[in-house]
């Protein structure tokens, strides 16, 4: 369990300078499994996710009374509050370990539950083309123009599409009843997303 004791105190991870990428779901792992056996040896302790506001160490893992949470779903123990995780009442007054919690934190560091969480380091989305920007030929009826009445005609048309080739032919669409030029709005090519 490399960052057990990272997340006990708000001084954790160089004080909340390093936190490493797989440490919220390493948390989450932790404290499911943790939990897990507290309840199966009857300790009066469950743990909880504790996200900190300010400064320092934001993931914290803090020691609740079980009675406390008898309800609550495991997920919302494990999750953290900023993920919609159960947020104790009043002040945080965490309970002294006891005997059936020092066990099941020895059995858990037996259990490799650092494995269970794998780092996937990749590049940027923007990276992975290698290839530089450069003007593309597109057909032209792949391409659209939108411009917007800008008359107070209202019965007429707010916006219309026009196409390169109509723009060649016709040139600034106008409003049908005023005969106002209509204003540029923005182009649109057609693709898949
Ligand atoms: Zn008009």
């Amino acid at each position: 369990m490399k960052y057990w004791e990272d997340f006990q105190t708000k001084w954790g991870f160089a004080d909340g300078d390093s936190v490493p990428p797989d440490a919220l779901l390493i948390r989450q792992v932790y404290i499911g499994e943790l939990n897990r056996e507290l309840e199966k040896r009857q300790s009066g302790i469950r743990l909880l996710a504790w996200d900190r506001p300010g400064m320092h160490n934001p993931y914290l893992i803090v020691r609740v009374n079980a009675a406390m949470v008898r309800n609550v779903p495991a997920k919302r123990l494990f999750c953290g509050q900023q993920s919609g995780g159960w947020e104790p009442k009043g002040d945080l007054h965490e309970p002294e370990p006891d005997e059936a919690f020092n066990a099941a934190l020895v059995f858990a560091q037996e259990m490799e539950l650092d494995d269970r969480v794998v780092c996937i380091v990749t590049l940027r989305e923007d990276q992975k083309r290698s290839r530089p920007m450069r003007w593309l030929d597109i057909t032209d009826d792949h391409v659209r123009h939108r411009w917007d009445r800008d008359c107070p005609c209202v019965e007429v048309e707010e916006s219309v599409y026009v196409d390169p080739d109509s723009y060649e032919n016709g040139g600034i669409p106008i409003c049908e009843e005023c005969g106002t030029d209509r204003k540029y709005v923005k182009t649109q090519i057609k693709g898949k997303r």
